[in-house]
C-alpha cells in the first residue's frame, strides 16, 4: 500500500483499536489509478467494502482527517443494525451524534459537529483502562449506559449526579 495512505490511516486505525472495533482488512487495490491520489479498499468480515483514498496535494493533517472520515463511514456502515453507530461517540452529546473528523490549527481532530468543540486529536482517543479490546459492538448493545461511562471525557451529567 502507498506509504502516504498508510500514514494517513494510522491514527484513525489506532482509535478503532482503542475502541475495540475490528479494523478493516486493507486490500492493496489502487482503484483511482491516479498517482496523486493513492487508494485502497477496506473490507470487513461481513463483506462490507468501501474505498479509501487521500490527495497528495493536501497537507498531512488534512489527509489524516480525510482518511478518518472515510474510515468512520465504513465503521458506521459496519455497525449498522448490530450496534449503535455513533462512533466515535461525542462525549458532549453521547445520544445525539458521533464526532466529526476536521482540521483545527493544522491538526486533525475529532470535534463535536454541533458546537465545533475539538475533543481529541485523531489517533489519541483514550483506551478505557478496564476495557479489554474485544467485541466492543456486543458490549455496546448489551449495556449502553455502562459504555457511556467509559467515554474519553467524563459525562457532565454523570459528574453532577455523583456530586449530589
Ligand atoms: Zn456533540
Amino acid at each position: 500500500m502507498n506509504e502516504a495512505l498508510r500514514h494517513a490511516m494510522a491514527p484513525v486505525l489506532r482509535d478503532l483499536r482503542a475502541a475495540g472495533i475490528t479494523a478493516p482488512r486493507i486490500e492493496n487495490d489502487d482503484w483511482t489509478g491516479d498517482p496523486g491520489q493513492p487508494s485502497a479498499m477496506m473490507w470487513s468480515r461481513h463483506g462490507n467494502g468501501a474505498g479509501v483514498s487521500v490527495l497528495l496535494s493536501e497537507p498531512e493533517w488534512e489527509r489524516v482527517a480525510s482518511a478518518a472520515d472515510q474510515v468512520q463511514d465504513w465503521v458506521i456502515e459496519e455497525l449498522w443494525g448490530r450496534a449503535p453507530t455513533n462512533w466515535p461517540r461525542c462525549p458532549r452529546h453521547p445520544d445525539n451524534h458521533p464526532m466529526a473528523a476536521i482540521c483545527r490549527d493544522e491538526v486533525a481532530v475529532w470535534a463535536c459537529p454541533a458546537d465545533g468543540v475539538a475533543v481529541c486529536e485523531i489517533g489519541k482517543l483514550s483506551v478505557p483502562p478496564e476495557s479489554p479490546a474485544t467485541e466492543w459492538a456486543d458490549r455496546m448493545a448489551l449495556n449502553k449506559d455502562r459504555d457511556r461511562a467509559r467515554t474519553a471525557v467524563p459525562d457532565p451529567d454523570l459528574c453532577c449526579r455523583l456530586s449530589e
